[in-house]
This record gives structure tokens, sequence and C-alpha cells, in this order.
């Protein structure tokens, strides 16, 4: 398919921009400027430069929107029944489509990543609220088996005012799952994109206003976490936070949702194990792994993170990965290269310090090990494709989430070991396996402690498939139907008749 995205591309790799980003907040149905009148810059992390300006929202924005946000709960949205709410949904997965080239060249020019990439999550946002168009008209509840004097049944109630709290890494698609489940359950929603890619999330407020939402039902604020995010959590006018980021916010965010009681899903960080056992296929294990931790320049919370490789194929399979890895091209998101930028000069010192201070203890280093200085970096945040192993389940390489194109390797005999070292983390959000033999890749599949497994191919699924992780991942799910009934509160009626 072709998207038309190449004016635009031209566009922002001659002028450094783009033309038309939305610089306001997004409340009520139309752009406001902060009421402060503070504004922040939004960077091109190929280029290490600013690029546009938006609002830097504090309290008093979060107040608005919430307001909004309480004050459209009880209007026409609330008199709409499942069955148009689906159809605004529908319409604005159309027209997701007609523009996904404008909106996967901004979330790629925002975020760094790949433009092939961010015509994926472009593929997937619409699918995503496609999915939910379909689900608004069939979230029935169940009827109660009381006997004759009794009539019994359960509705599922759109909870509230949903807040949603994005990262970085995945700006639109995280604003979607959230977003669609919560309109389709008759919710409205007030967001707030992370500081560093502002720009999708309020132009998916633009378009779902255009197929016909609402003024009030999607708010979205910008602005940094501590200004313009902490007030949004903690606020009473909050019935519900989708909270997606690190451990560290996430805990913040939990003890700010305690003052109010108010519901939670956490969906924080990840140190997922991919397993490589003996009987694999080669090729398609080569392939899964690339995909597992390059794609995003490594900066997925499912990313796979840690390779688990059986010992007897341990030489041949690395020897042939870090030869593909050498091999990759970099450079700006908008050019397709091998690997794109990460996202800030911050994470790339983040992601530095964690493979130094592995170089210093002596790890093996495969492939990589440093910032890129290459000509194509231009500026930009890089890091070169590494491969490093661990020294030990109990090596911060391998507990420690680095977020960045870093595969940590840890050997092993056999599938047994493989799944210890599997689950010998704090964190459990997906995990995967490459295996011919179906048995030891179900045990594995049962016995890993993750929200979801992988088998011979890792991010298999969709929208279908619910997705969240426990323990330090985290609570709570996204996705599926089981990501629709996160915005719904259960009631029970019982009649005596
Ligand atoms: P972060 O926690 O710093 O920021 C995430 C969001 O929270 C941003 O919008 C930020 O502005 C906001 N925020 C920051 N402080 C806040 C506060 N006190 N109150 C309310 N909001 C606040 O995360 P990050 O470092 O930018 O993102 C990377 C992390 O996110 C990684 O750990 C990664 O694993 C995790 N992540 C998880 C998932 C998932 O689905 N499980 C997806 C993407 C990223």
């Amino acid at each position: 398919m072709t998207l038309g995205h190449e004016p635009l591309v031209a566009e922002v790799l001659s002028t450094g921009t783009l033309k038309g980003l939305p610089q306001e907040h997004f409340i009520g149905g139309r752009y406001v400027p902060a009421h402060s009148g503070n504004t922040m810059e939004s960077f091109d992390p190929a280029r290490g430069r600013p690029f546009a300006s938006f609002a830097a929202g504090d309290a008093a924005d979060v107040d608005a929107a919430v307001a909004a946000a309480r004050k459209a709960l009880n209007g026409p949205w609330r008199q709409m029944g499942p069955a148009e709410r689906g159809r605004i949904l529908d319409r604005a997965a159309t027209l997701l489509r007609e523009r996904a080239a404008r909106f996967a060249v901004v979330e790629s020019l925002d975020s760094g990543k790949r433009l092939l990439e961010a015509e994926g999550d472009l593929r997937g946002v619409a699918r995503a609220f496609e999915y939910y168009a379909g689900a608004a008209d069939k979230l029935h509840g169940d009827s109660l088996p009381l006997g004759r004097n009794y009539v019994g049944f359960t509705t599922e109630e759109p909870i509230g005012v949903a807040a949603q709290v994005i990262p970085w890494n995945y700006p639109l698609s995280t604003a979607a799952r959230g977003i669609a489940p919560a309109l389709a359950a008759g919710c409205t929603v007030v967001a707030k994109p992370a500081e560093q890619t502002p720009f999708t999330a309020l132009m998916l407020a633009e378009l779902l206003h255009e197929a016909g939402l609402p003024e009030g039902v999607l708010n979205v604020v910008t602005g940094t976490g501590a200004q313009a995010g902490a007030p949004l959590v903690a606020h009473p006018g909050i019935d519900h936070i989708t909270f997606t980021g690190s451990v560290a916010t996430g805990t913040q965010v939990m003890r700010a949702a305690a003052e109010h009681v108010t519901r939670l899903v956490l969906e924080l960080g990840g140190k997922s194990p991919l397993v490589v056992l003996a009987d694999c296929d080669m090729d398609v294990a080569i392939n899964g792994v690339i995909e597992a931790i390059y794609e995003n320049a490594g900066q997925i919370c499912s990313a796979g993170s840690r390779l688990i490789l059986d010992r007897s194929i341990a030489v041949a399979f690395l020897s042939r990965l870090a030869t593909r890895v050498k091999g990759f091209k970099i450079g700006h998101g908008l050019t397709n290269p091998d690997l794109g930028p990460v996202n800030s000069a911050r994470q790339l010192e983040i992601i530095d310090s964690h493979v130094q201070r592995a170089i210093a203890s002596g790890n093996r280093v495969y492939a990589g090990g440093s910032i890129a200085k290459s000509e194509a970096a231009d500026g930009g945040w890089f890091y070169e494709p590494t491969i490093i192993e661990a020294q030990g389940a109990s090596d911060p390489l391998a507990q420690q989430e680095i977020f960045g194109p870093v595969l940590t390797v840890q050997i092993v005999d056999g599938p047994e070991e493989a799944l210890n070292a599997a689950n010998a983390t704090p964190y459990a959000l997906v995990a995967g396996i490459y295996s011919t033999n179906i048995t030891d890749a179900l045990r594995f599949a049962r016995d890993v402690d993750a929200g979801q497994v992988f088998i011979n191919e890792w991010f298999a699924g969709g929208i279908e498939v619910p997705f969240g992780g426990n323990r330090k991942s985290g609570f709570g799910r996204e996705k599926g139907m089981a990501g629709l009934r996160s915005y719904c509160k259960l009631k029970s009626v019982v009649a005596r008749i």
C-alpha cells in the first residue's frame, strides 16, 4: 500500500519541520492555549534539534479538561446508543486510514521511529478503532440463575472520566488502545501524551471530533509529567487512570490514585525473555530476535531484550546474529534505515551507562557497545545495535530494563534452565519461545510468568489479544475484550418476583 508520504518526508528533510502541527491543548472540542501561555519544544531525535513547540500545560489546564470531560459525561454522549458510539469510532478508523501518511510522518519525526514502523502503528491504530467500534454494542452483562422467584442480571456501565497517561515510545498506539475502548464503553477521556511526543494525540482528538464525537468527550492536555501528568492522576474528577510508563512513575501514580480510591491500569516496564531452544528453526529465530530488540531501537516495553539461548547452538547462532546486526545502517527514521535514533539525549545516556558499566565489569560484547558516531548520525541520538552477554542471572544487565537497542544474552542448558532464567527478574510482561517442539513450547507458555506469550513469532497478535503485565510490569489488561471491560463498572440487579 502506498501512503503518499513522499511530499511530507521531503518537507521535513529539507526544512527540519512540518507545517500545520497543532500547538495547543484540545479541550471541549477545540484547540485552546495553555492557561499560563507557556510553551515547550519537541525535538527531532535524529537531529537532536527542536522542530515545533506546543502548550506547556499545568494544573489549571488539567482542571479545564477534567471539567469538560465531566460535563460531556452527562451530555449527548450519555444519550447516544452504543451502536451510534460504534459508528463514530468506525468513521474515525476510516479517517485514520485516509490520513495515515500525515499521522505516520508526524509520529516518525516526533518519536524517531522508522517511517515503516510508524505506518505499521497507524494500521494498528485504525484497527483498534475498528475493533472497538464493533464491540461497543456487544458489551452485555449476564443473567444470574437465582431460581423462579428472582430475576437477576448484570450490566456494564461506563466508569466515567478516564485519564490516559501516555509514554513517548508508542505515542499514538498507546493513546488509541486506551481511548478507543474507553469511548466504546461510553466513558469520556482526558489524555496526557508524553512531553517528548505530543502531536499525534492532539491530531487524533481533532479527527475524532470530525468523526462525530461530541465536544468534551476526548480532551488532550500536553506538558510535562510533573506539571500536567501529576495533577491529572491526582484529580478528584477522574474515575479511572490508565498509566503507561516507567515503574518509578507508575508507583507515584498508584500513590496518587490511592488518595481518591481511583481505579487504575498500570502498564509498566519489562525485561522480557526470548528463549531459543536447540531445535529451533534458526532463520526464523534470528529474524525474530532482530525484530524483538531492534524494532523502535529497542524502546518497547515488550521488547525481547533477554536472549536465553541453548548452549548447543550458541556459537553458531550468535555469530550469525552479530554479522546481521553489524551490517545495520542507521539514519533518520523518515529514511527507513535498519535502525533509527533513540528518543532523547537522556535516553541515550541511560542506555550507554548500562552498557559501559557492563563492559567495565568484563561482560563479553558480540556487537556494538557504544553511542553511534557515524556521519548519518547528524547530531542525533543514535546507539549502536548491541549484543552483550550477562554474567549470570543476577547481572544487572539481565535484571534491569535498558530500553534501547541492547540485547542481553544468557546461555543455558535445555528447556528447564531456560524457563528458570526466564522467570528470574522482577518483571513479567511478555515472553517468547522459538522451538519446533510444540510440547516444549506449550510447557514454557504454561509455566512462564508473563501477561502474553509468543511462540515462534515475537509480537504475534493484534488488538484482539489482551495485553498487560504481572509483578513489576503492572496489572490490568488493555486490548481485546478485557481492555473494554477495564472501562466498565459492573452492576448487579436482583428483583424478587
Ligand atoms: P515515564 O514514566 O517517565 O513517563 C510516562 C508518562 O508519564 C509521560 O507522559 C510522562 O509525562 C508522565 N509522567 C511522568 N511523571 C509523572 C507523574 N509524576 N505523574 C503522572 N504522570 C507522569 O516513562 P518514560 O521513561 O518516559 O517511558 C519509558 C518507560 O515506559 C519504560 O520503562 C517502558 O517500559 C514503559 N512503557 C511501558 C509500556 C507498557 O505497555 N507496559 C509501554 C511503553 C512504555
